[in-house]
């Protein structure tokens, strides 16, 4: 059983194929699917190795059939030596055998995921007659957070802010080549960027606790989807902003340590977005309640993104043999393959 390989090449053309807008609906159909069946999944916080500068992540997860796990690091400093702040890739297994079969780029597919993971939030928390986004920080995250609001949640006009112009310049360019329909408002700070807007989306990167959003920034109604803040000691809102809103998360026992709600007291009240999704919990209660989706990024939306990479890729015919897995024809001679191997002159 061969392991296909999913490069950046094979997602771009999967993305060319469906359309931006019509695969990120697809990618909130499959997620809300998951999220929906939140307890046949065996669940775990991820493991993180952290340094001074940023932190490297596994997040496994499975159910009684599939096995999968993302590599991804988040190193905020990063792009001052041209790297990127996050990039990842990730595996889907088979339970039964332990068989890999996938191995995908998911650098491309995590701005993807996370910004239709926003969405799906967005649909039960914000309000309904939302139209103007403040978005906050516009980096690498941030043309794909935009446009899965246009497209999915019928945001007309954003209002873009970051403290590098140079990463405004480029959002705006690229919303104005992908979605000419979009409203792009730049802004001369985070204050003027959030005054009257529905929905604040901050997707910032930097290694502190930042009080990119304060209590007095805040008005009734408005919903905030808080992507930036995923680690501990990284967070992008002022304790009071927290205290202040009906909070919704992934998987509560790993928002404790890496979200927003790592701010807060142990008992601090929180949802799980999947009871939300289950009618077991209520989403937004009227129209004055402050929501905050307190997104760190749990591997459940990976598990979905890859079944979707996988999905798209089998009906287009995409991927190669990673060629990391032996295919032997008796699996009890391992060794035979050595002594296959071309005879290589050693140096003497
Ligand atoms: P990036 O480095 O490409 O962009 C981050 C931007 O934030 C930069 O342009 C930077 O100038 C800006 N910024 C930093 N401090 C700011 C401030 N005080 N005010 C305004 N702008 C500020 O990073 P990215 O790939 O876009 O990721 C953004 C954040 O999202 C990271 O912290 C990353 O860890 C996080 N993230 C979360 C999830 C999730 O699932 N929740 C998924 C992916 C990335």
């Amino acid at each position: 059983m061969a392991m296909t390989q999913l490069t950046t090449q094979d997602l771009t053309r999967i993305v060319a194929a469906n359309g931006l807008p019509s695969l990120l609906g697809r990618l909130v159909d499959y997620l809300e699917a998951d999220f929906r069946r939140w307890p046949d999944f065996d669940k775990c916080a991820r493991t993180a190795a952290h340094s001074e500068v940023g932190v490297i992540e596994l997040m496994p997860i499975s159910d009684a059939r599939d096995f999968s796990f993302k590599y991804v690091n988040g190193h905020p400093g990063n792009t001052r030596l041209g790297l990127s702040t996050v990039v990842a890739f990730g595996v889907l297994a088979d339970m039964e055998t332990g068989m890999p079969s996938l191995i995908s780029e998911l650098t491309l597919t995590t701005a993807l995921r996370t910004a239709a993971t926003s969405v799906m939030a967005a649909k039960v928390l914000a309000r309904k007659d939302s139209r103007t986004m403040a978005l906050i920080g516009n980096g690498a995250q941030s043309e794909f957070q935009a446009l899965a609001f246009h497209h999915l949640m019928g945001i007309d006009e954003v209002r873009v802010f970051d403290v590098d112009p140079a990463a405004t310049d480029k959002l705006v360019r690229n919303l104005a080549a992908a979605a000419p329909g979009l409203r792009v408002v730049r802004s001369a700070s985070v204050a003027k960027a959030v005054r009257g807007a529905d929905i604040v989306t901050t997707v910032t990167a930097d290694k502190a606790n930042a009080d990119i959003l304060t209590a007095d920034m805040i008005e009734p109604g408005m919903h905030i989807n808080g992507v930036g803040g995923d680690c501990p000691g990284k967070t992008e809102l002022a304790t009071d902003v927290v205290a202040m809103a009906s909070v919704f998360v992934e998987f509560e026992p790993q928002s404790r340590i890496e979200g927003e709600v790592q701010q807060m007291a142990a008992d601090f009240p929180v949802t799980e977005l999947w009871r939300v999704l289950t009618m077991q919990a209520a989403g937004r209660r009227n129209s004055a309640e402050v929501t905050l989706f307190d997104s760190v990024g749990f591997a459940l939306e990976d598990y979905s993104a890859l079944r979707l990479v996988r999905d798209c890729a089998l009906e287009m015919g995409l991927g190669h043999d990673a060629g990391l897995i032996p295919s032997l024809r008796d699996p009890k001679d391992l060794f035979g393959e050595l002594a296959a191997a071309p005879k290589i002159q050693r140096a003497a």
